[in-house]
């Protein structure tokens, strides 16, 4: 975990992306705080807030969750007295959505079919015994909402559904730094929840419009504009690959088989994969933008793809 000060007053709590759960997070040293994200379990982000501790004293004033996914708040127990910001979609699935309990006996299970030994395999430094799931307590509606911190905006922007149906990022236009939440996975290979692909690259040119000079994403290291234009390219790969074996009537999974990732394959966790074409076969189907993926299933065919690779 390394504390990165991006621009004068404004820090990264950068985590070395190791599969599911090793995210980032972000602290603006203005007007008490404001904390982009807490981390995937209570001890980690208990370990973040030290780190942010040694710039801003005292409990930060305002913590922002970019989304509803566990890696991204299940620490926020930690800031329950703060003012906590999401979007409303954010707030109704954080509360709906997994349960810690549910994770932790995943940890804890000693048979578990491939796919899931592979998430609790990346997950097992965690601890989910002690994480008491809080939502934010100011909604956010798509209209976004504009912070002033010490006479410097923070403008939180909606721009989902794209990796989630609530995803937020935080704009700071005078330091020219975006914390991009899962929007942006730079060198990691994305999962997408909720959403299109449209909808996604429209928010990635979004962020690269604002002409940031640095993005923080929620997994990986910060970059500037091109991440986000290459992220964009990756969706619209796979979508367009996934269509050309959707009207041959090819399965997904044996399509994410044929499919190849060429300059894509050196990100991390590249079998992944199988969750971007099931995500596009459902758009291509028809399916709802809201229509959970079969993560279980998927992380077994990712694992199956992995070893199908490995036999080459
Ligand atoms: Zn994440």
């Amino acid at each position: 975990m390394e504390l990165r000060e991006v621009a004068a007053g404004v820090y990264a709590c950068l985590q070395p992306d190791r599969g599911w759960g090793w995210s980032n997070s972000g602290l603006v040293a203005r007007d008490g705080g404001l904390v982009v994200d807490t981390l995937m379990d209570v001890g980690h982000t208990r370990r973040m807030l030290e780190l942010y501790a040694g710039v801003v004293p005292g409990t930060p004033r305002r913590l922002v969750n970019t989304h509803h996914n566990p890696d991204h708040c299940w620490g926020n127990q930690l800031l329950r007295d703060a003012e906590i910001y999401g979007h409303t979609f954010c707030v109704e699935a954080m509360g709906a959505d997994l349960a810690p309990a549910v994770l932790q006996a995943m940890i804890e299970a000693p048979e578990l079919g491939p796919g899931p030994r592979w998430f609790a395999e990346d997950v097992r430094e965690f601890d989910f015994s002690e994480v008491e799931v809080t939502p934010p307590n100011r909604p956010v509606g798509d209209e976004g909402l504009t912070l002033d911190l010490d006479g410097r905006p923070a403008e939180l922007v909606y721009l989902g559904p794209a990796h989630t149906g609530g995803d937020l990022v935080v704009h700071l236009p005078e330091d020219g730094v975006v914390f991009a939440g899962d929007i942006l996975f730079r060198h990691c290979t994305p999962i997408g929840w909720e959403g299109t692909t449209a909808g996604w690259q429209r928010a990635l040119e979004h962020i690269a419009g604002l002409e940031p000079e640095l993005i923080v994403p929620g997994h990986g290291e910060p970059c500037g504009a091109e991440g986000a234009l290459e992220l964009r390219d990756y969706l619209g790969y796979v979508f367009d690959e996934s269509r050309r074996f959707f009207e041959a009537e090819v399965p997904a999974e044996e399509a994410a088989r044929r499919i190849d990732l060429g300059p894509y394959a050196v990100w991390t966790q590249p079998e992944r994969l199988v969750f971007n074409v099931a995500r596009a076969y459902r758009e291509l189907r028809g399916g709802a933008w809201d229509e959970p993926p079969e993560a279980l299933a998927l992380m077994d065919e990712a694992v199956a793809l992995r070893r199908h690779w490995d036999r080459g």
